[in-house]
């Protein structure tokens, strides 16, 4: 059997689920400056839950989506006005 070295570009990993877990902070509150504790699934948070800012709104979500052009085939030039 013969054997050779190929290149593999990179590429993209489908979509797919993973398993996280939440970690909990210690820390002390950049707001209020007191020690507090949170479970979070991200980075270390800054900001007790009293003065957490608001969740970023999601952009991806309800913003309506621009009407595609659509695909048409002309079988003559008499078919267009
Ligand atoms: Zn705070």
């Amino acid at each position: 059997m013969a054997t050779k070295l190929v290149s593999v570009r990179e590429y993209t990993v489908r979509a797919h689920q993973r398993q996280i877990h939440t970690r909990v902070f210690n820390f002390v509150c950049k707001e209020c400056g007191v020690p507090t504790k949170r479970e979070t699934y991200g980075p270390r948070p800054l900001y007790c839950e009293q003065c957490r800012p608001p969740q970023a709104p999601k952009k991806s979500l309800m913003k309506p989506q621009k009407a595609k052009p659509r695909a048409m085939t002309y079988k003559s030039k008499t078919d267009l006005d």
